[in-house]
């Protein structure tokens, strides 16, 4: 098994994720994108991954988000028709007040 790199007596739980050397549990530089032998390994690995990962997924989802929203828009205007058709042709409601005096009919029929 491999012993730590500073401590020659330790076995090794891990490894640097930028140097690749062997750490004891003491060693260990946890952080959020995985365990380095110190800081100036961590801040090394950060900068790479900066490099390698550019700021395009966020944009792709943003657009993905907004086309959602307006089928969801487009979807409402098309119920909102059908709805506003069917109160024509039964009740010849023409404007908001006639629908909603529609609606108090009902409400009134009810209790
Ligand atoms: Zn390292
Ligand atoms: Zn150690």
């Amino acid at each position: 098994m491999d012993k730590c790199m500073n401590h020659p007596l330790k076995v090794a739980k891990g490894r640097c994720k930028s140097c690749h050397r062997p750490l004891c549990d003491d060693c260990k530089y946890v952080t959020s994108i995985g365990i380095y032998c110190s800081e100036e390994c961590h801040l090394k690995a950060k900068e790479f991954m900066d490099r390698v990962s550019p700021d395009l997924p966020p944009p792709r989802r943003r657009s993905f988000i907004k086309g959602k929203t307006v089928k969801g828009v487009i979807a409402l205007a098309i119920l909102l028709a059908i709805f506003y058709a069917i109160m024509y042709f039964i009740y010849q409601a023409t404007t908001v007040e006639d629908i909603i005096s529609v609606f108090r009919g009902y409400i009134s029929a009810l209790f």
